[in-house]
């Protein structure tokens, strides 16, 4: 089998199908060592949003749940052969209003009747922790099952344990697809002509243009984010288990404490993402990231930027993100995760695999 696009989605599709005893070539030219700069996958922030998400039913809630579970496994079982998975447990959502408050006392109240563990938390916990959040925060929603998981360590464990499997990884570029009897053909930029049985398209926002020339329109568009790495000035300290509970969202802005074992020169954070249409980064919406929209504590004001990066967001034109599609025997398109390409990963390699062993 060939996955195209070594993304997580596609290294994750890889690793699954291994799992089952398929043999798998991935192809990107990003393994090579210098990844796509637009790859969504190394900008993302790991933010795990299952048991928070707005609904509870539907293929977005189910895709979700399943794949909490999966990454839960998964890191078990790739700890196991050497690739411990960075994890944070815990998220914390903060409210900037009554009706926040509100739609958080709804999905407390509906999770409960589900038996998952969301809390509401109060102004007077907020305020007991270190450092202070957002003054304007009026309360929150804990959620301890949710969290944030390095993307970095989770991409190279699925890499390097797929590579202990016997993945064969093709430096290249697709550049065309083509249908033959019993299979499919894949014509890379370094003029390699791949065979298999069948081939799984994750090439992000690139999947489009490749299903486009086989008659399948699957438009996607990028949204790009930009975000930012702080360093936190002393005596601010948060080791592995940190004074925040875990990564914290406010108005849209994730900010994720860095543990001191990935982080030995001090307290850091991770701050984003900025949601910006298309591919070119505006520097005001960095700047309005940067300050929490004027609603930043002293203490963030006056951390120091130490790396700033940005990516590209694959979202789907006309359809739910993500797209999970049989598009003809033996093609398989996995991709259009859009914001949450992290969380759904595992859930998508395991209906890829399910697909590919149905047909
Ligand atoms: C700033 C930012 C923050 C984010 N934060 C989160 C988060 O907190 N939680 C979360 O769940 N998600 C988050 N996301 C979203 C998540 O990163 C994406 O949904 C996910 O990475 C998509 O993965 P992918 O593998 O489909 O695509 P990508 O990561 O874009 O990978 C596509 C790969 O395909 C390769 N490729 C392209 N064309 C070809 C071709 N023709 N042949 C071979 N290879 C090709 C590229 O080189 C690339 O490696 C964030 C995204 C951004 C940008």
């Amino acid at each position: 089998m060939i996955v195209v696009g070594a993304g997580l989605v596609g290294r994750a599709c890889a690793w699954q199908l291994q799992q089952r005893g398929h043999q798998v070539q991935l192809l990107d030219p990003g393994l090579n060592g210098s990844p796509d700069p637009n790859s969504g996958s190394w900008a993302a922030l790991g933010v795990l949003m299952a048991q928070v998400f707005h609904r509870s039913s539907g293929r977005g809630w189910r895709l979700r749940q399943r794949s909490l579970s999966l990454w839960g496994e998964w890191r078990q079982q790739l700890g196991a052969q050497g690739w411990p998975l960075a994890w944070q447990p815990g998220l914390l959502l903060l409210a900037s209003g009554a009706d926040d408050l509100e739609r958080q006392q709804r999905l407390v109240a509906s999770r409960q009747l589900q038996g998952l563990p969301l809390e509401l938390w109060g102004r007077a916990q907020l305020d007991a922790l270190a450092p202070a959040l957002p003054a304007g925060a009026v309360g929150g929603l804990y959620s301890p099952a949710d969290g944030q998981l390095d993307p970095g360590t989770a991409m190279a464990a699925l890499l390097g344990d797929g590579l202990r499997l016997g993945l064969q990884p093709v430096c290249d570029r697709a550049e065309r697809l083509e249908r033959q009897a019993g299979g499919w053909t894949v014509h890379t930029s370094g003029g390699q002509t791949l065979r298999a049985d069948a081939v799984v398209v994750s090439a992000g926002v690139s999947s489009a243009s490749l299903l486009e020339s086989l008659g399948h329109s699957q438009p996607q568009e990028p949204v790009l984010g930009q975000a930012l790495e702080l360093e936190l000035a002393a005596p601010t300290s948060w080791d592995t288990a940190g004074p925040w509970p875990g990564a914290v969202v406010w108005q849209g802005a994730n900010l994720v404490p860095r543990t001191r074992a990935s982080d030995p020169g001090g307290a850091r954070l991770w701050l984003g993402a900025t949601l910006e249409p298309g591919d070119q980064a505006d520097p005001t919406a960095l700047a309005q990231l940067r300050t929490l929209g004027g609603t930043a504590p002293d203490w963030l004001e006056q951390a120091t930027v130490v790396r700033r990066w940005q990516g590209h967001r694959p979202h789907p034109l006309g359809q739910p993100a993500p797209l999970l599609a049989a598009l003809e025997p033996g093609l398989l398109l996995a991709s259009g995760h859009y914001r949450n390409g992290v969380l759904l990963a595992p859930a998508t390699a395991e209906w890829v695999a399910e697909q590919l062993e149905l047909s």
